[in-house]
């Protein structure tokens, strides 16, 4: 048996030739998103539908819930735009349902004003009609046991009793593409996530130490990665090593200015990476406040490593907050595993807090940075990392 699943998206904000692109993405995305389901993406007047065999419903619910635009779904019954056809299909869903549910109530949207029954008309009709046919269903407007939702269309009226909130935000490479900075932390993967909501596509960049980290520290960015590829389809991961820069740096350069140092390094690799790639930002998971690295001036003294838009989507938010969002997105409990991170490496005592540009700059001086650049950009591996396929 064919299913079918109604997509709903914002509209608010769709004006014009941007919401043609919105639609054209989103019916990209949704074609992606249930690749190798055997369903069918259609683009009905501010709706899609997806079809696809029953047996691979609870694939499709699960992928298309987690496509960026998508503001709510539903798994619905279709039936032709008659008032008969429609109490029928009413009567058939309740009989899936009923004696277990009894309380209910009928709430229909009339998007088609050529319908000849205004919304609260169809409630009253079709409320009527099941308590003929089920004279112990009770209609309760605040606690009902189920809603029966009614959408009348352009071509045909959509019946159904669920409803799953989806991402929202707008449909994935619309805005752009982002290089993000992947740590494995918590904060990073959250900014990737809120970057792709934002419309952006992305590809992320790792910095790791081996030998001085482990690979498993490398395995936790490809296992984030694979996270995030369950709202992308896929992510392409650089890995770079920047051992070698550690070292130098430990060895030419005041140690309190270390972090600093190696983050205008890690910038530097960044904006090499996303010139080859034609990406247009970075995006990292920086937060005020946080660590020492973290303060304005530190932010400001690391940004003027690159002339690149460097987007912090996590910036205002609370770290309750991020972990709520590292929980929703199902990054949290990988992020928690304590391999050690090339930053936790050769931790100053005392990093600054109020790093001065002059001062870094004139350190800098002392360092080839060009051929440092040039080194650790040979050690760059790439892998496109993609969702777990069913
Ligand atoms: P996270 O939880 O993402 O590690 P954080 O709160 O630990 O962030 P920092 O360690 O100051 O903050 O790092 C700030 C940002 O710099 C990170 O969010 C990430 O975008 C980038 N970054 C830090 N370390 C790495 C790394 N090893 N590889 C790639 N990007 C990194
Ligand atoms: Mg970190």
């Amino acid at each position: 048996m064919p299913v079918k699943i109604l997509v709903r998206y914002g509209e608010i904000a769709l004006k014009g030739k941007n919401r043609g692109q919105f639609e054209q993405r989103l019916h990209q995305n949704l074609k992606a998103a249930v690749k190798g389901l055997s369903a069918e993406v259609v683009r009905l007047r501010g709706r899609f539908t997806v079809s696809g065999p029953d047996e691979y419903l609870d694939q499709m619910l699960e992928s298309v819930s987690r496509v960026f635009g998508v503001v709510s779904i539903s798994t619905v019954q279709e039936t032709e735009l008659d008032l008969d056809r429609i109490k029928e299909m009413a009567a058939e869903i309740v009989s899936r349902i009923f004696p277990e549910l009894r309380t209910f109530k009928i709430a229909a949207r009339r998007s088609n004003k050529k319908f000849p029954y205004p919304s609260p008309e169809i409630n009253k009709l079709l409320g009527a009609h099941l308590q003929q046919l089920y004279p112990a269903l009770e209609v309760n407007l605040h606690q009902p046991a189920f809603i029966l939702a009614v959408e009348i269309g352009f071509d045909t009226a959509f019946l159904y009793l669920d409803r799953t909130a989806g991402p929202g935000g707008l449909p994935m490479g619309i805005t752009g593409r982002s290089l993000l900075l992947l740590s494995g932390g918590i904060d990073s993967p959250a900014a990737g996530w809120l970057a792709m909501k934002r419309g952006l596509s992305v590809e992320a960049l790792h910095f790791h130490s081996y030998p001085f980290t482990s690979r498993r520290s490398q395995e936790k960015a490809v296992e984030l990665s694979r996270k995030l590829a369950v709202y992308s389809g896929k992510i392409p991961l650089h890995m770079i090593n920047v051992a070698s820069i550690q070292k130098e740096l430990r060895s030419q350069c005041p140690e309190e200015l270390g972090i600093i140092l190696l983050r205008r390094m890690m910038l530097r690799l960044a904006s090499l990476v996303s010139e080859e790639r034609g990406l247009q930002a970075l995006v990292t998971g920086e937060n005020l406040g946080q660590v020492a690295s973290q303060t304005l001036e530190s932010i400001n003294v690391i940004s003027k490593a690159t002339g690149m838009l460097i987007l912090r989507p996590l910036l205002s938010m609370d770290k309750r907050e991020i972990i709520d969002l590292a929980r929703m997105i199902d990054t949290y409990d990988t992020s928690i595993l304590p391999y050690e991170d090339c930053c936790t490496l050769f931790v100053p005592k005392n990093p600054t807090t109020k790093p001065k540009i002059e001062i870094v700059e004139r350190v800098e001086t002392r360092l080839d940075i060009a051929r440092m650049l040039e080194e650790a950009i040979g050690s760059l591996e790439t892998t496109i990392v993609k969702r777990v396929v069913w």
